[in-house]
């Protein structure tokens, strides 16, 4: 296994892996090759604002073996708290990267999520961009407790080592978290829209916008219902501003005691 050689920053009480994209993969590949269950999360800054208010989610994040700066917000927030931040790994740029790999090393991978139909469609164009993808199986992320036994069943007995959960933040980390282990997948990580967009169902915003970090701004236009959800950014920013402002007033009084 590779020694790690990336630090960890601390925003709001939520750590992220300084990794880059490279990074990232290479990790996963060291978790596929111990074998033991782990989950992955890409992370913005809407989870981190919840987790600021939820100890629980804030215990899930922490605990998982790689954590990723998925939105500019959190690499925004990493910058101005002072660490080295080389670029963004997204759950979709990591779900295709991931996919790809998965077809060079012959890793089964098993989606789950999003609506019927949906997450097959996906690994059907995910197989024909990459040719020898071993997709396990999929199964639509709308299910009830009942049925939850059944999909774990199946999904155990596949025994892929990836599996990829479109069912939306937070609800995806708490459903990896509680179920990681009873699965026995090696790697276990949430794609949000993922399959949506790969399905053709959702568009990417073009690439000039996310070159100009207004994803999130595109997301908020095509997706109205999603403001809510966004509220949350402005009060992120605040609670950075003060965070920053927290440390850097501990720093005087250590400087001058
Ligand atoms: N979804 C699901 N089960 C649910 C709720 C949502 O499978 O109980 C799916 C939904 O169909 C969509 C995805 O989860 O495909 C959520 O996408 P969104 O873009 O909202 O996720 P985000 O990236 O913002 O977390």
């Amino acid at each position: 296994m590779s020694g790690k050689q990336w630090g960890k920053a601390s925003i709001l009480g939520c750590f992220v892996d300084l990794v880059n994209m490279e990074q990232a993969l290479r990790t996963v590949e060291d978790m596929i090759g111990d074998g033991v269950p782990c989950q992955v999360i890409t992370l913005n800054a809407e989870l981190v604002y919840n987790a600021y208010h939820n100890r629980y989610l804030q215990e899930i994040i922490n605990s998982a073996r790689l954590v990723t700066p998925d939105g500019v917000g959190i690499v925004w927030a990493a910058r101005r708290l002072g660490y080295r931040v080389e670029e963004r790994v997204t759950g979709i740029d990591m779900f295709y990267n991931l996919c790809k790999l998965a077809a060079e090393k012959g890793w089964g991978v098993y989606f789950l999520g999003a609506a019927p139909g949906v997450a097959k469609k996906a690994g059907e164009k995910l197989a024909s961009m990459y040719p020898g993808l071993n997709i396990s199986g999929n199964h639509h992320g709308f299910f009830n407790d009942e049925e939850n036994k059944a999909i774990i069943d199946e999904i155990k007995s596949k025994s892929p080592e990836l599996l990829f959960v479109a069912m939306g933040a937070p609800k995806q980390e708490y459903w990896i978290n509680r179920m990681k282990d009873e699965l026995g997948v090696p790697v276990c990580m949430g794609v949000g829209g993922s399959f949506d967009v790969v399905a053709g169902i959702k568009k990417r915003a073009p690439n000039f916008i996310i070159k100009l970090n207004l994803e999130w701004f595109y997301r908020l236009i095509t997706e109205p219902v999603r403001f809510k959800r966004q509220l949350a950014l402005p009060k992120f920013v605040l609670l950075i501003l003060k965070q920053k402002y927290l440390r850097r007033k501990r720093e005087d009084v250590k400087r001058e005691g």
